[in-house]
């Protein structure tokens, strides 16, 4: 095993994988080498992965995806595989949930933000659980026992869909019932893998490669908390005009952040508006607000893969020929190849918080201080 100082020389002999697994583990963090197994050696979710594409339909297309997982190999493994339920309702279809008089309508919903952002609408009507705990990267989530249960007692199961919760097929089908699945991304126009530039290359994994990301885009969370009202007025009609109110209300304080973070923005120069990610991350917020995503660490919608040698070489490259003054990462994955990437170039590793609220010791309670820490940080960051 060879440690290399850069990637390009990396590149020549090993690939990523194999610098990655000559790190050394540093204090207090998780070693590299077994967070790698975790994410990318078959592991029980290759099980279930299998299971989930038969229900979905899986095409031969993907399968030197699948092959890739189950080998180990870095080359296509390193797309979000959208492995969602196929069992979505639209909301437009939801029938009312059966509750027993004065009974509470229950709904289980996957992330952290989506939690804070259905509970702004559900206000003392409807009880929401949040899946996931706080701090957690839903790219690696592995459901706990206790999941199975608290999905099988819902009334309802909002995700935030477009690929985004890979484990939530096998936990469906373990939970049972027959709790409807909305996707709160309904009617969104998702980004695509070849928005990165990278269709040709994967020729037959765009299809099943978008961005699940729409979060960091609080225009985008205007279409949520329509769907938010309108799903739980479908599920609890008695509550539907108060459902509705918050709905609206929520809209409101989402165009007042839109606003607030275009004034933010404005302050920095066209052209230091760079972004270079631990993964593909703020691709939507890019879109928003005028930036141009140089890059990621990983080049993909998952924190949950890997990059080839070859391509950290490059991205090495086009940060330094394009002056590019931070990497920006995000607390919930593992750094360490950011940590890499700008020990090589000279750049700023800068934290952020964009997969969950209720991290920084409470700081963070809600989406709204959430998307105002990141915009901040991203501002300071990149100012001349
Ligand atoms: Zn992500």
């Amino acid at each position: 095993m060879t440690i290399c100082s850069n990637w390009s020389a990396a590149a020549r002999h090993a690939n990523a994988r194999d610098v990655w697994e000559g790190t050394t583990v540093t204090a207090g963090k998780r070693s590299p080498r077994s967070h790698y197994l975790q994410r990318v050696r078959p592991h029980p979710r290759s099980d279930k992965s299998l299971s989930s594409l038969r229900r979905v339909g899986f095409r031969l297309s993907c399968l030197p995806v699948l092959l890739a997982l189950l080998t180990g190999l870095a080359g296509c493994a390193r797309t979000a595989l959208p492995l969602e339920s196929g069992r979505e309702t639209p909301i437009a279809e939801l029938e009312p949930a059966s509750l027993a008089a004065g009974e509470e309508l229950h709904v289980v919903v996957t992330t952290t933000v989506a939690a804070d952002l259905t509970r702004a609408v559900a206000g003392e009507s409807a009880q929401v659980t949040s899946l996931l705990p706080a701090g957690v990267d839903p790219h690696a989530y592995e459901p706990a026992p206790q999941d199975v249960r608290t999905v099988a007692e819902a009334d309802a199961v909002f995700i935030n869909g477009l690929g985004l919760e890979e484990f939530l097929a096998e936990l469906l089908a373990n939970a049972g019932g027959g709790a409807p699945v909305v996707s709160l991304s309904e009617g969104i126009q998702p980004r695509a893998l070849e928005d990165l530039g990278l269709g040709e290359e994967h020729n037959g994994e765009e299809a099943h490669s978008v961005d699940p990301h729409v979060w960091l885009d609080p225009v985008l969370m205007i279409t949520w908390a329509d769907n938010i009202g309108e799903a739980l007025a479908a599920l609890d009609p008695s509550g539907s005009s108060g459902y509705r109110e918050r709905a609206s209300a929520l809209a409101q304080s989402l165009e007042s952040l839109d606003e607030w973070i275009r004034l933010q923005v404005e302050a920095l120069p066209p052209e230091s508006r760079l972004l270079v990610t631990d993964h593909d991350e703020l691709g939507y917020f890019a879109d928003r607000y005028g930036f141009r995503v140089i890059g990621a660490v990983i080049p993909g919608y998952s924190s949950a893969a890997e990059p080839s040698a070859q391509e950290l070489a490059d991205l090495e490259t086009r940060i330094q020929s394009l002056g590019v003054r931070a990497i920006f990462v995000d607390q919930t994955v593992n750094s360490q190849l950011a940590e890499r990437v700008a020990e090589d170039t000279g750049v700023r590793l800068v934290p952020l918080n964009t997969h969950s609220i209720g991290v920084l010791g409470g700081g963070m309670p809600d989406y709204d201080s959430l998307m105002r820490y990141n915009v901040e940080a991203i501002v300071a960051a990149l100012s001349p």
